[in-house]
């Protein structure tokens, strides 16, 4: 833990920390309430955060506004020179800060790392995307007449991010809102608050060292209720919100009530095809780490496995000789594969949900013990679970949010399988391992998969921030990072330019006066 002690020094944490911050300026008051914050990897306080109050939010908001109409004026590449700096920051810091998200999120260092070198990758990507915000150009029907379109900043955006990826959200929203001119206000996760703090250490000293204004980058540190009151507020033109489906319907309609615009990223319930032309040994690969990697709890884990009659067994089995040797355990030890689930809530959850699969008819084939003893004194660490299960169950069509993978059969031919796999609320991300190629296309197809991400023979799990990210369905149809994503954070113009002598009317109405 001194260890732990000094990686927190060098992100500028303390022990009780303000309750929010405006770029260089920390909120602090001693009359907030207090939160301590508790590892799941040892069961350890690591700090405690005061909670924001909306009276704090208001004030950010209102700093926020002040600073839009400076930042709007920077010229876009510029904005991307200070995204650069920020990146360049965020590289010094990839290991003490990929260790924080381990100690405090529970994922394993690796992925931790990962997580770091994802906010490093957007940095680049949007400093790239600050020369190329394109606008199309069109012929008039007009003569003499010019017609275009250009993208403006939309003014101070509102990020609400989930407990998962404590850090690589903010990112993917923050750095292209930022470069397209907007300023950001983020609320994390209320259950990974530390990591946010560090990275908003990060971002005010390259805004101190460039003499910009406060109110670029916002931190808000609250829970529910502070994301609900940014929700309600006109002042904030966009929420982009990650997490549950539940928290997605009543963002989306709090946004919705006022016209606001929405960028809901929501639960997924995501399945692997394997048909029976399957290369099974890059399937069973793709399988567990989708299935148990950061122990279940991606968006993009893998829920569902939809596995032809005639490799179903060979599938099982395999599996089954996998599950029992992988290591669970302290996610910051060197070869550890699975680590904690978040908090007790969570475990809980993943208790209930193997009850339930058996009790609508399912079998639990391997996994689903608490693991007790010293290395696992916080109580989070379970062995994941494989349930043999049908498609329809309550549960199989629920996203529980923790390391259960469930086995469903299919006969014939992929259709069968597609029409499984559809038969969620769900669309996020989905994947089949074929070599045949009409089963491959046909995934592909129109009549495929109806998910926001379709992979052929890659797994479910994680994406490359060069694509747009999103699902369709109960995911909430919102996109970020890739592709054009970053179209939802302007607002567009169609500017049509006269430099003839007349004015002549569209559709050649005639109105003589
Ligand atoms: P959660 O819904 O409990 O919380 C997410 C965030 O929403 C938190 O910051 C929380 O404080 C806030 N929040 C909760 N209720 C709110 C309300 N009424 N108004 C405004 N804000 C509110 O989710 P979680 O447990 O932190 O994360 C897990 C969930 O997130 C899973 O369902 C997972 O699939 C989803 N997720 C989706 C994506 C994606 O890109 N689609 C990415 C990561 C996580």
């Amino acid at each position: 833990t001194t260890e732990i002690r000094e990686m927190l020094q060098e992100l500028g944490i303390k022990e009780i920390n303000p309750q929010g911050a405006t770029g260089q300026v920390w909120l602090d008051d001693s009359e907030r309430e207090v939160r301590d914050i508790i590892s799941p990897v040892d069961g350890e306080k690591i700090a405690s955060v005061k909670l924001a109050t909306k009276k704090d939010l208001n004030q950010i908001i209102e700093t926020s506004q002040e600073a839009f109409k400076v930042w709007r004026k920077v010229p876009a590449p510029q904005r991307g020179e200070i995204i650069r700096q920020v990146g360049q920051e965020l590289r010094k810091h990839k290991e003490a800060l990929g260790k924080l998200v381990t100690y405090e999120m529970g994922k394993i260092y690796q992925e931790g790392l990962g997580e770091v070198q994802e906010m490093i990758d957007i940095c680049d990507f949007a400093v790239g995307l600050s020369r190329q915000l394109y606008g199309l150009t069109m012929h008039s029907e007009r003569p003499d007449h010019r017609m275009y379109e250009q993208y403006h900043p939309l003014g101070p955006v509102g990020v609400i991010s989930a407990f998962n990826f404590p850090v690589a959200v903010w990112s993917w929203n923050t750095m292209l809102a930022v470069v397209c001119g907007d300023v950001c206000i983020w609320k994390p996760s209320e259950k990974t608050p530390l990591t946010a703090i560090a990275c908003q250490h990060i971002v005010n000293k390259v805004i101190k060292a460039n003499d910009l204004p406060e109110g670029i980058f916002n931190l808000v540190i609250g829970d529910a209720e502070i994301g609900a009151a940014m929700s309600a507020d006109a002042r904030l033109p966009l929420i982009s919100a990650t997490g549950s489906t539940r928290m997605g319907k009543k963002v989306g309609e709090v946004v919705g009530a006022r016209l606001g615009k929405s960028l809901l990223e929501l639960g997924g319930n995501n399945a692997i095809i394997i048909t029976e032309h399957a290369d099974l040994e890059m399937a069973i690969r793709a399988t567990v780490f989708g299935s148990v990697g950061t122990c279940g709890q991606r968006c993009t884990s893998t829920r569902r496995l939809i596995v032809h009659e005639n490799v179903y067994e060979e599938v099982k089995d395999r599996l089954l000789k996998i599950y029992p040797t992988l290591a669970i355990g302290n996610p910051l030890s060197e070869g550890t594969l699975v680590g904690p689930l978040i908090d007790k809530d969570s475990v809980e959850n993943f208790k209930k949900a193997l009850q339930q699969v058996q009790e609508e008819g399912g079998r639990v084939l391997t996994g689903g013990e608490v693991l007790e003893g010293e290395a696992y004194a916080s109580g989070n660490y379970v062995k994941p679970a494989i349930a043999e299960a049908q498609n329809h169950f309550d549960i199989v069509q629920t996203e529980t949010f923790a390391p259960i993978l469930y086995l469903i059969k299919y006969k014939g031919e992929v259709e069968e399988a597609l029409s499984l796999h559809n038969d969620v609320k769900q669309g996020l991300s989905s994947a089949i391992f074929s070599t045949n190629m009409h089963e491959t296309e046909y995934f592909l197809s129109h009549a495929g998969s109806d998910c926001g991400i379709a992979n052929v023979n890659i797994g479910t799990s994680g994406a490359e921030i060069g694509g747009a990210f999103g699902g369709e369905k109960e995911t909430g149809g919102g996109r970020e990072s890739g592709s054009d994503a970053w179209k939802v954070y302007m607002r567009r113009q169609t500017n049509t330019m006269n430099y003839g002598k007349q004015l002549p009317l569209a559709q050649g109405i005639k109105f003589d006066i």
